[in-house]
């Protein structure tokens, strides 16, 4: 049921359950109190207006009140083995190396996956984060393994944290020898997946690969989460590829193109030409900065490219452009803290992102790529939101403090703090 109040505000029925989240301050430096009831904000009141009887309040004093985070592409099956999993020359091709290796080692029991994804996850409802997509390897080597371990994992997050899976193929997919990585596939799409991936760009026949998914997608009803063009050689643009195959297919499911980097080594031209197809298409753009730079770019010691798409190209062409940590503490990124401000910061850093748009790109535009509702504190809208102990989004970017509290369908999922002081 929705009234106007008294306030000019627009609110929804209050339930006797309602929280009031008090006095944090929002972007734009009001100072105000939310309600939330039933899992969705129903009010937004300045500061000092009468609370409702009953209402529980938790004091957000000092706090700043943002849309929760989110992670639109991770890989929690392989995350934080960077101790135990080497990549000896750095790039992607040692990474994969290193992991295939370790693999058939027998180094990832099931008992390993459940506790490295569940302690990923875990870290990211930590920073704030209420919604991941993480890709699982699925091939024939490993069948459906690591995902039945990451099912069991996301299975105690239920309520905490939405997690959407990807069914990364391993390569190759197509022609004769990919004839186990597909009835893999099969497998998993069997077992349940919310979208079908893959690698085209690491397939010996990528448009193939790109077509016989979205036959894969149609077939479930599902979406589509492709690895694409993870290299900085500019004679590939399989972007495109995906883009006319897309169209070609009448495919209506969600679409998304991860990494995209050599999309950013094309000329201006190129990048606008490509990146309005890709809007036509409606297919949504992942870069993944923390991982191409540690990964990409170790052939070009003058000059270094640093790995990520066309964003400006992409988000001017009005291409959904969301952004991603993807490995954590694994041999393809030997950094990461689970923490999309992380990412954030490097989307400014990195790749000339405005601070505001930066986080737009960690928050509502991944809730936007993984087709959850956007959160714009305004009466309805869900109330999952990140408050944070900053003076500006700026300054939560810059800071990453730990300072936060996390609520998922307005309840307090989360708490951190730090506490540091200075001695004379
Ligand atoms: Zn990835």
């Amino acid at each position: 049921m929705t009234t106007p109040s008294h306030t000019g505000h627009t609110r929804i029925g209050r339930s006797e359950a309602t929280t009031v989240l008090a006095g944090a301050h929002l972007p734009d430096g009001r100072q105000v109190d939310v309600h939330v009831s039933d899992g969705v904000i129903t009010a937004v009141e300045t500061l000092g207006r009468e609370r409702p009887p009953g209402a529980a309040i938790d004091d957000l004093t000092g706090f700043m009140l943002l849309p929760a985070l989110a992670e639109p592409h991770a890989h929690v099956d392989k995350a934080l083995t960077a101790d135990v999993v080497h990549n000896p020359t750095g790039d992607l091709l040692g990474a994969i190396d290193g992991w295939i290796a370790a693999s058939k080692r027998g180094q990832f029991t099931h008992d390993d996956i459940v506790d490295r994804s569940s302690r990923a996850m875990e870290q990211l409802v930590l920073s704030g984060v209420t919604a991941v997509r993480s890709h699982v390897n699925v091939g024939e080597e490993i069948g459906i393994s690591y995902l039945r371990a990451v099912r069991e994992a996301r299975s105690r997050f239920a309520g905490i944290l939405d997690v959407q899976l990807v069914a990364l193929t391993a390569a190759p997919m197509t022609g004769v020898d990919g004839a186990g990585n597909r009835a893999a596939l099969a497998e998993a799409l069997e077992l349940g997946v919310d979208l079908v991936g893959g690698c085209p760009h690491l397939d010996p026949d990528g448009p193939q690969l790109i077509g016989d998914a979205i036959r894969a997608a149609t077939e479930a009803g599902l979406g589509l989460d492709l690895h694409t063009d993870e290299t900085l050689d500019p004679t590939m643009l399989e972007l495109r590829d995906v883009a006319r195959l897309v169209m070609d297919a009448g495919f209506d499911g969600s679409v998304t193109a991860s990494h995209c980097v050599s999309l950013g080594m094309q000329s201006p031209e190129i990048q606008r030409e490509v990146a309005r197809e890709v809007a036509e298409a409606g297919i949504s753009v992942v870069p993944l900065p923390q991982t191409n730079l540690f990964l990409q770019g170790r052939e070009h010691p003058t000059a270094t490219p640093r790995g990520l798409t066309a964003i400006a190209a992409l988000r001017e062409a009005g291409v959904v452009v969301a952004a991603g940590a993807d490995n954590v503490q694994d041999p393809f990124n030997l950094m990461g803290r689970s923490d999309p401000l992380e990412t954030a910061a490097l989307l400014v850093m990195a790749g000339h992102v405005q601070p505001d748009d930066a986080l737009h790109m960690v928050s509502n535009a991944v809730r936007g790529v993984i087709g959850l509702p956007e959160v714009h504190m305004r009466p309805g809208d869900p109330a999952d939101l990140l408050a944070i102990a900053a003076p500006s989004v700026r300054g939560a970017i810059a800071e990453a403090p730990h300072d936060r509290r996390v609520y998922r369908a307005g309840r307090l999922v989360a708490r951190s703090s730090s506490d540091r002081t200075l001695i004379r």
